[in-house]
């Protein structure tokens, strides 16, 4: 039998009013149409972490789709349903969006060789999940809103900082669960339990991972790289000997930690300085891992991951371009600044990044960051349009001007809008020439 204590007080003090508000509409809705409603998952643990989270994912003893259906149609919100897997997102006119699924036994295919036992549905579709401080739910019909439901100990899990599988073929029937367990271990500062460490262990000596397409391993190693600070799951992958998954010649050697960890804090200099939506972490950890990898190598990998094209030219032409230009600088700083704008001006932010962090130059590393506080943004005022006012009609000579004015702005040498002008003039009347 599940713990059934009510926590109603507790999501009164954790909860703004809108999300509680909403929690008990959807808990109303349900009642009315005869299904139970629950809030699960992620949510409902990382309440209890007292981490914030807004992702509600909601489970339905009954029809989730008529549920959602009903409940979009009260507030406003449009639907995107799935018939197959009996699962929708209601989507509100902000963006706000909720998950919404139908618990049904039919829905649970237990691996073989585990015996069939009846259970209701709201326990089943919790025993599918991956570990038991994920199978918490709160109940939301109006009479027992608020009861915690805690079929597997997930709340024990919690205060023992534990994160353990429900079942001992957890990994057989879903090897990336793995990659999970390494993944929430280090987020939460919790640590794996012995057993399912040890069924870790037996998983990697069995390879059970060589089932898994590349593109699943992928994604789960991508969810790692995009979490705050990914270091301490890499390393805990090798411990457990999986960064082999990735490729068989990734060592987690000093010269590999040295970089991620500079990585790391290349990072942070830069979305401390601008906005983080800019650059992808987890391209300039991955860009990093392989490293070590020669071009035909890097290939295989990203055929194996199954990386869509955009990601692939920039793992294979892109590095090739940052790195001859690392190469480059290492042989000789410029001595302008529009030089060393030239060298940098097309690669992105990412790649950037990433040569700050693999190179082991300082006075490098401290040239391509000037180029991304001072020079990156620097921009001309003056316009085609504005050379047109006078007099001249387009051609390529309007690229080679602009081109002039920047690279003089570039290095001090224009300071207002007035300076620009009257260099262009000077180059239109032929006084100096435009190269
Ligand atoms: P995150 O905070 O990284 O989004 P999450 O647990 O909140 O993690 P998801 O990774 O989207 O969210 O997973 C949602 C729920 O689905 C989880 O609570 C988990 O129980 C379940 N789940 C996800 N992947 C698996 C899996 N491979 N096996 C079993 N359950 C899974």
């Amino acid at each position: 039998q599940p713990k059934t204590k009510s926590v109603s007080g507790f999501l009164r003090e954790r909860l703004n009013d809108d999300i509680l508000d909403m929690l008990r509409r959807i808990g109303r809705v349900a009642d009315a149409h005869g299904f139970s409603a629950y809030v699960v998952g992620g949510f409902v643990r990382d309440l209890f972490l007292y981490r914030h989270n807004e992702d509600i994912d909601i489970v339905i003893e009954g029809n989730g789709i008529e549920f959602a259906r009903a409940f979009a149609r009260k507030e406003g919100a449009r639907v995107n349903a799935y018939d197959k897997f009996g699962t929708a997102v209601i989507i509100f006119a902000d963006g706000f969006k909720i998950d919404v699924a139908s618990a049904r036994m039919e829905y649970y295919k237990f691996p073989a060789a585990l015996p069939t036992v009846e259970m209701s549905s709201i326990k089943l579709d919790l025993f599918r999940r991956d570990f038991t401080i994920n199978t918490l739910a709160i109940f939301l019909n109006p009479d027992k809103f608020g009861r915690l439901i805690d079929f597997f100990g997930g709340m024990r899990d919690m205060k023992e900082k534990a994160i353990r599988i429900l079942h001992n073929l957890s990994f057989v029937e879903d090897p990336t669960r793995v990659f999970r367990a390494i993944r929430f271990e280090k987020r939460f500062d919790f640590s794996i339990g012995k057993l399912t460490a040890g069924l870790i262990h037996n998983a990697v000596k069995m390879d059970f991972f060589k089932r898994l397409s590349g593109r699943r391993v992928f994604s789960e190693l991508r969810h790692i790289l995009e979490e705050q600070n990914p270091i301490p799951a890499l390393v805990r992958l090798e411990d457990f000997g999986l960064l082999k998954v990735i490729d068989p010649s990734i060592r987690m050697n000093k010269a590999l930690r040295q970089m991620l960890d500079s990585a790391r804090n290349v990072l942070s200099w830069y979305v401390l300085l601008y906005r983080p939506e800019e650059c992808r972490q987890w391209i300039v950890y991955f860009l990093v891992l392989t490293r070590h990898a020669d071009q035909e190598k890097a290939q295989a990998i990203c055929r194996h991951f199954e990386l869509a094209p955009r990601h692939e030219k920039i793992f294979i032409q892109e590095r090739a371009e940052a790195e001859t230009c690392l190469y480059r600088l290492s042989q000789g700083l410029p001595d302008k600044n529009s030089r060393l704008y030239e060298e940098l001006n097309g690669l992105r932010m990412e790649l950037i990044l990433y040569m700050m962090a693999v190179t082991s130059r300082d006075d490098v590393r401290r040239a391509i960051s000037f180029y991304v506080t001072d020079l990156k943004d620097i921009r001309i005022s003056v316009k085609g349009k504005d050379l047109q006012k006078m007099g001249l009609s387009p051609s390529p000579l309007f690229g080679r001007i602009l081109r002039t004015l920047l690279r003089e702005k570039l290095d001090g040498r224009l300071q207002t809008r007035h300076d620009e002008l009257e260099l262009a003039r000077r180059l239109i009347d032929g006084r100096e020439t435009a190269g």
